[in-house]
């Protein structure tokens, strides 16, 4: 079996890994072969010498995120096995031959095994984000396992890291298609037509992982005013107007999200004169609005984006939440979300619930909501459950 570099942690510090717990800290680290550089596959040792996992490196907080916890060969098969593995779960939950939603995130970093790859399914065409330059090494190899299991349901493969590498690296990567070419991006979702911008729009060209939560409004979006915040491509937007609102309004503060929004109201056939799309910061919007709605749609971006910054975040939140609830209708409803994984659910609730005391309105629970299955999460690496929400009805 080929050998890799090793880490060698300090006393001590190899308990979260025999827990599972994919990441390697910097300061857990006693000694690094000097041969080590970025991207590359090491192999981790407890202070005697135990064989904990093989993982990439990357100089920063998390030096390592473990990819296997057993001795492996790391070949083309291994990473072939992997991905095949998150593709018969995907096909276990349904999404991968249904016409009425024909995208699905197809791995979901440490929740399948794979930390630092993303691939979201977008109707044949396969968008790979790697957030790790290990991961952006193997990206042939990925590009060609996804052909070998698609076969001709996969026209192209989109590659799309540079962004995320370039945060923490010297090294840049191109973004741009392994294979196939640029197609017209549309996919269906629940019966709903929506356009993906893999190239120019954010993350991996949209938000696949409120596609349960989408549903949910419209449960009971029939006849209500609605306003849908951050509503980046208008997802719940277009939800809410097919299932029967009176109104929808549509913030952003970026103009091409507002733009791919009115696109998506036009495609999915739905009149233009219920709906308002305003480019706008969302605090300003609700400072300055004099209307109040029957439910809106908090979906804010992460506020925490790691743990230092978590009490900004907390406030941001709670602020937020409160000038929401302001203005909604008495017996009116709340979508609240956060997507920072650095805020679990109870910090996340117990801020929501800090607003509510402040509004001194008589609130109720009605759901909580979550990712969706295809954004499975490792029990044992619980931060991977990075999207929470709940339903409130405001009294
Ligand atoms: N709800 C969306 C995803 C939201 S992503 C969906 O279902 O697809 C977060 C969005 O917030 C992005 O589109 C980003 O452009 C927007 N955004 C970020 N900061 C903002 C602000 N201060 N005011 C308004 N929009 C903002």
């Amino acid at each position: 079996m080929k050998s890799f570099p090793t880490l060698i942690l300090k006393p001590g510090k190899e308990h979260s890994l025999k827990r599972f717990h994919p990441w390697v800290f910097s300061g857990a680290v006693q000694k690094a072969d000097t041969t080590i550089s970025d991207g590359d596959i090491v192999e981790i040792l407890s202070h005697n010498g135990e064989f904990l996992g093989l993982g990439h490196y990357h100089t920063g907080t998390i030096v390592t995120k473990v990819f296997s916890f057993v001795k492996t060969e790391t070949g083309s098969d291994f990473w072939y096995g992997k991905i095949e593995k998150a593709y018969q779960l995907r096909q276990r939950l349904k999404l991968t031959d249904q016409p009425e939603t024909n995208c699905y995130r197809l791995v979901h970093g440490e929740g399948d095994g794979l930390p630092g790859l993303i691939i979201d399914w977008y109707n044949g065409t396969a968008v790979i984000q790697s957030r790790s330059l290990g991961m952006s090494n193997i990206k042939e190899i990925i590009a060609d396992a996804l052909h070998e299991i698609y076969q001709d349901k996969l026209k192209s493969v989109y590659y799309k890291s540079s962004e995320l590498i370039g945060r923490n690296s010297e090294e840049k990567t191109e973004d741009g298609y392994l294979s196939g070419s640029r197609t017209e991006g549309i996919v269906t979702e629940n019966g709903h037509q929506l356009y993906v911008d893999w190239e120019t729009g954010q993350k991996t060209g949209f938000y696949i992982d409120q596609r349960e939560n989408r549903k949910a409004l419209s449960f009971y979006a029939k006849d209500k005013s609605i306003l849908n915040t951050f509503c980046y491509s208008g997802g719940f937007s277009v939800y809410a107007l097919k299932a029967g609102a009176s109104s929808v309004v549509s913030v952003d503060s970026s103009a091409s999200a507002i733009a791919l929004t009115e696109k998506n109201i036009v495609l999915n056939g739905l009149s233009e004169k219920n709906h308002n799309a305003v480019i706008a910061d969302v605090k300003d919007f609700l400072n300055k609005t004099e209307e109040k709605f029957d439910i809106i749609v908090l979906d804010p971006p992460a506020y925490a984006k790691n743990i230092s910054n978590r009490h900004h975040a907390v406030i941001g939140y709670k602020n937020l939440n409160l000038q929401a609830i302001r203005k909604i209708k008495k017996g009116g409803i709340l979508f609240t979300f956060s997507c920072s994984q650095a805020i679990d659910r109870q910090l996340f609730e117990s801020t929501v619930t800090a607003a509510a005391i402040e509004t001194g309105r008589n609130i109720t629970i009605l759901q909580h909501l979550s990712q969706p299955a295809d954004h499975p999460v490792s029990i044992y690496h619980p931060e991977g459950e990075y999207l929470k929400g709940m339903v409130l009805m405001i009294d």
